[in-house]
């Protein structure tokens, strides 16, 4: 068959437009750390094999390889681990001001357990490798169960 062959109508052919509705399922570990994420709280998950918390949550320890534990609360608050300064956006376009991204690890959690996001409320040349910061969060009618429901990460006491 060729191209000719539908264009020219010896193929019998329909069109239409499907109306399709999609579900998307996050899974049980993030799907509860999205909606703990919703009421202002950030969930790790316990693994009872090394003991280590596991954040963002998931559902096996990738060290022991068995079933993550219990959920646990921790606080909203890290360290940061190393951090970029970015002039360029999303789409590569040049920013007048630059966005700071870090990877903080969050108090409670275990190591080697960093968490990317935003860094606001600071300037280039107050960051740095271990500063302490706290997640500034949207408001609570704002907030949808997504990482953006933390706006950003600022230095602790501001
Ligand atoms: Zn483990």
């Amino acid at each position: 068959m060729k191209a000719s062959d539908i264009e020219e109508g010896r193929v019998a052919t329909a069109q239409g437009r499907p109306e399709a509705k999609y579900a998307w399922s996050a899974g049980e570990s993030i799907g509860r750390f999205l909606a703990e994420l919703k009421e202002g709280r950030l969930v790790g998950r316990k693994c009872d094999k090394c003991g280590r918390i596991l954040f963002p949550p998931r559902s096996f320890c990738e060290e022991c390889f068995v079933r993550a534990g219990d959920f646990v609360t921790l606080k909203d608050s890290g360290t940061v681990e190393t951090y970029s300064i970015s002039y360029i956006d999303t789409d590569a376009r040049r920013l007048e001001e630059p966005i700071y991204v870090g990877v903080i690890s969050i108090d409670g959690a275990s190591e080697k357990m960093g968490f990317m996001h935003y860094l606001g409320e600071v300037k280039a040349d107050e960051l740095s490798i271990g500063l302490k910061v706290k997640a500034v969060w949207k408001s609570k009618a704002d907030r949808e169960g997504a990482i953006t429901d933390i706006r950003y990460f600022k230095p602790t006491g501001r």
